[in-house]
């Protein structure tokens, strides 16, 4: 305020044998000059992240004579999606998904409905047809994921999983978000890839996954080369998980709960999900190894696990650290989560209806550093937390 008084002084002093109606505009072209450079300077600044950002666009059918301007992405970088898209592979991998349909064994729920013929399973998801709630650069994921253009994030509706505190309910439940082709589905992926983003992040995928390698195949060959996230609640059957071999770049799951009794009981009778969870664990693993961020800060294969952890220890997290330590590498990227808040019906149960204490979060960190885990996300920290 002070900086401003001397600046007034002085321009009211060097004006002082101008009338009234000049000094006022002299003041206003001195206003609109220093508008002007400001917008010059966020113009430039812009510019400039662009740059780093990257663009990257590519001309030609099949992916091929790929032109690289600039790269939002490693421009060595490709993702392993393309050998199966130019085999032919791709296209049967996701024949063969589509044809899974028939008696719906998408997911561990197993229903047997026929979606070919528009039967709806327990997900909802409404026979063959797609629902996306909303695509976007998303700044809130992983920081290896979003590096500076964000994590290219498309949010599909429905889920097999269910869970009663879910914190996106209104798409996973309600189904909430808007009918699109397979043709839509590859043009939103190229979009995100012409507007920056470093990854194509499938958020619930499970039950769209014939949808998604349809889409995937023709995304390839227009032009698609950033690198495929699967981002699942982790409950997800081994045979599916094959399938998606070298087609996934990024396994992003979620390990929820070590307790069959807890994930029966918060996520629809869902009994077989730490089982089967860690059984598509050890295969993703074993399908992309290790995540190591690039020079360029980014990560563009290997397994990422969330987990978050609920208060009164709902999720068995000290468990699931003990089971990632003995039975994966000790630098697995592990992103213990803070951020649970009781939404949804989660108020219905007295266990699950408040935040975690900061006694509880330090008390997982802190276990994982003991059992010699060394990538560890700690996110934002935990300043928000109970005392
Ligand atoms: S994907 Fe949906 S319909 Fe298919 S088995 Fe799972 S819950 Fe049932």
């Amino acid at each position: 305020m002070r900086g401003r008084g001397i600046i007034f002084d002085i321009m009211n002093k060097r004006l002082g044998r101008f009338n009234m109606k000049d000094k006022l505009f002299l003041k206003m072209v001195l206003g609109l000059i220093v508008v002007v450079f400001v917008a010059l300077y966020i113009g430039y600044r812009e510019m400039g992240s662009q740059e780093a950002l990257g663009r990257q666009t590519f001309q030609g059918k099949d992916g091929g004579n790929v032109v690289k301007k600039f790269a939002a992405i490693d421009t060595d970088f490709e993702p392993v999606y393309l050998k199966l898209h130019r085999s032919g592979e791709l296209k049967k991998r996701a024949e063969k998904l589509w044809a899974m349909m028939e008696k719906c064994s998408l997911c561990p729920r197993r229903c047997g409905i026929n979606r070919l013929r528009g039967g709806t399973g327990f997900c909802r998801a409404p026979g063959t047809r797609l629902f996306v709630s909303s695509f976007h650069a998303h700044f809130g994921e992983e920081r290896p994921l979003v590096g500076r253009g964000g994590s290219g994030t498309i949010f599909f509706t429905h889920c097999n999983l269910r869970c009663v505190f879910c914190q996106n309910y209104e798409i996973s439940h309600l189904g909430r978000g808007f009918a699109k082709s397979i043709e839509e589905l590859a043009d939103m992926m190229l979009q995100l890839q012409k507007r920056g983003a470093h990854n194509i992040n499938l958020v619930t995928p499970t039950h769209y996954s014939a949808h998604i390698l349809k889409a995937l195949d023709i995304a390839a060959s227009r032009g698609l080369r950033l690198p495929i996230i699967y981002n699942t609640s982790g409950w997800e059957p081994l045979e599916i998980i094959k399938i998606l071999d070298g087609i996934v770049d990024i396994y992003l799951p979620d390990f929820k709960y070590w307790d069959s009794e807890m994930s029966a009981k918060y996520s629809a009778g869902a009994k077989s999900y730490p089982e089967v969870t860690k059984e598509a664990i050890l295969e993703m693993h074993r399908q992309v190894g290790v995540a190591k961020p690039e020079k360029d800060g980014l990560v563009y294969r290997g397994l990422m696990i969330r987990h978050l952890v609920m208060p009164n220890n709902v999720a068995g997290s000290e468990k699931i650290m003990e089971w990632i330590a003995e039975n994966l590498p000790k630098d697995t990227y592990i992103n213990i989560m803070a951020q649970y808040n009781p939404r949804y019906k989660a108020f219905d149960y007295p266990q699950i209806s408040r935040r975690i204490t900061d006694e509880e979060y330090k008390k997982v960190v802190d276990r994982a550093k003991e059992l010699g885990l060394t990538n560890l996300d700690t996110g934002w920290g935990f300043w928000w937390l109970r005392r």
